[in-house]
């Protein structure tokens, strides 16, 4: 196997970062390629059970003096790691694309910087994390948030660079050190992210990274006994087998899951608003969680709604993701697409009709194109089951009460987005929806700071600000008895 392998014009090491050294244990590999013509980017170290032991241990064994170096320690490591991201923008948005077909302009434009904001930002939340005491009846409770220990952190391919810096941030700047298995179709970037945080001054040990396939690599992580956390983003079947790993050693597991999430547009809406921000849920190929992927529109404003969505949809168009005006790129791999195809023609087979699109790209590839269908009753496979990829579905509704009805109709509930210019009924409809995050008049605002998680099968627990903390940390409480020391002190 080469040790190193050219992408993008960059050379990226093949091999696992552990105990801040290039290694693999093993001679197997597994091939990357790129979604962008399906052309082969080269041979990858593919981890195993030995590779996670001795990324848990490295972790292990750099624990104590990175949870001894406090906030204000670690901060200032952090905030250098931030930097070196936003430093090394280019060579990390062209590995994105090239390794996961995401449009370049947006790794450069904003997901590079999203994710050196990942970092600084649970720097600088650590470091202001204050505690006032609980004045209880006989002692006031003192209460800390105390690193966990070894957190082992698994990601998805849609967004690998934004959604392990997502578990790094809160993970490192608690105090934890960390195992990251990045998603075997798009490992690359995470691989980089690795010796850019080295360069940065991450002590080694602090941030392993053990790449491969999810049964192996993967499930050796979840079943490794000493990883003190478990935070996984992925597919509702992978956040079970997580969660039953995870059971075996009682350790704490956050699961960010799938999405089929509303988007009800009332009559009283800001129809071209609206209808932009459908358009924008093609966005990465529509290969999003969050994606508001089912219509939901007020029947009185449906055939007006209609021509605006189509017309907002015009400027999607399908190609390289790394030429300027291209706004769709490709599918991240031909099983996917396969998948996305196979929606799509059993979805039409029993009788949906494309508003839009509707089948493969006529580029070929893994280009399809943003497609929009209609005549699909509530309980069709493709109103109810998560496509991942740029395909949306279009129903009307009579009434407040249907809308909600038709919204909360699926086993999921990561997001939801409601258009209306009314304010009560934005609160009412919000307080009525199940999802863990409601848009209202926007889309994909993440602040932070601000929890995020999924409902029903769409996820257990919430990260972001204190709750990423919550955790990450094991959360103590040091009850004093009140005055005990002032009698000490007045008896010395
Ligand atoms: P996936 O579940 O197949 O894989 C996700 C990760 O889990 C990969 O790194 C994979 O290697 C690993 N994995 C697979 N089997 C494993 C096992 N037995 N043990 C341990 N790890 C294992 O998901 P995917 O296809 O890569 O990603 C798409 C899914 O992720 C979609 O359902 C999407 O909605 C979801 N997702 C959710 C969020 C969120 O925040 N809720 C964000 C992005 C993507």
């Amino acid at each position: 196997m080469s040790t190193r392998i050219g992408v993008a014009g960059l050379e990226v090491d093949t091999r696992h970062f552990i105990g801040g050294e290039r290694s693999t244990s093993g001679t197997s590999t597994f091939e990357v390629t790129s979604p962008i013509d399906e052309s082969a980017l080269g041979a990858i170290a593919a981890g195993d059970e030995r590779d996670v032991d001795q990324a848990v241990r490295a972790a292990r064994a750099a624990f104590p003096r990175w949870a001894d170096l406090g906030p204000e320690g670690r901060g200032k490591i952090l905030e250098r790691f931030a930097q070196a991201i936003l430093d090394h923008k280019e060579a990390l948005s062209a590995v994105e694309t090239a390794d996961n077909g995401s449009l370049l302009i947006a790794n450069l434009k904003r997901i590079v910087d999203r994710a050196a904001h990942n970092i600084a930002f649970f720097a600088r939340f650590a470091r202001e994390l204050r505690h006032e005491p609980i004045r209880g009846h006989e002692v006031d409770n003192h209460v800390r948030h105390e690193p966990a220990g070894v957190a082992g952190l698994i990601t998805p391919w849609n967004a690998p660079l934004m959604l392990s810096t997502w578990k790094l941030g809160p993970a490192l700047a608690a105090g934890n050190t960390v195992v990251l298995k990045p998603p075997e179709w798009a490992p690359l970037s995470c691989s980089l992210l690795a010796e850019i945080a080295a360069g940065a001054g991450v002590p080694p040990g602090v941030l392993n990274v053990v790449q491969g396939s999810g049964v192996e690599a993967g499930q050796a992580l979840i079943d490794h006994p000493g990883v003190d956390r478990l935070s996984f983003t992925g597919s509702i079947a992978t956040g079970c087998t997580v969660a039953a790993a995870a059971a075996a050693h009682v350790t704490p597991v956050s699961l960010e899951l799938g999405g089929k999430s509303p988007f009800i547009v009332f009559g009283d809406a800001d129809l071209d608003a609206a209808a932009a921000t459908v358009a924008a849920q093609f966005n990465n190929a529509g290969q999003v969680c969050l994606a508001g992927t089912r219509i939901l529109v007020d029947a009185t404003v449906e055939a007006d709604f209609r021509a605006k969505v189509l017309a907002a949809a015009q400027p999607y168009v399908v190609g390289d993701p790394r030429q300027r005006g291209v706004r769709v790129g490709p599918l991240i791999h031909r099983r996917q697409l396969e998948r996305v195809a196979g929606f799509v023609e059993r979805a039409r087979a029993a009788g949906a009709t494309p508003l839009l699109g509707g089948a493969a790209h006529p580029l070929g590839g893994l280009y399809y194109q943003p497609t929009i269908l209609s005549g699909v009753a509530q309980d069709a496979e493709i109103v109810q089951n998560e496509v991942f990829g740029p395909v949306l579905t279009w129903q009307s509704f009579g009434s407040e009460a249907e809308a909600i009805a038709l919204a909360n109709g699926t086993a999921y509930g990561l997001a939801a987005i409601v258009y209306t210019r009314d304010a009560e009924r934005a609160g009412r409809v919000a307080g009525r929806l199940v999802a863990g995050t409601v848009w209202v008049n926007c889309f994909f605002v993440r602040d932070l700071e601000a929890p995020f998680g999924g409902a029903r099968k769409s996820g257990v627990g919430r990260e972001g600000g204190i709750h990423s903390f919550d955790f990450f940390c094991d959360v103590k409480n040091v009850a004093v008895r009140r005055g005990s020391f002032d009698r000490a002190a007045e008896n010395g």
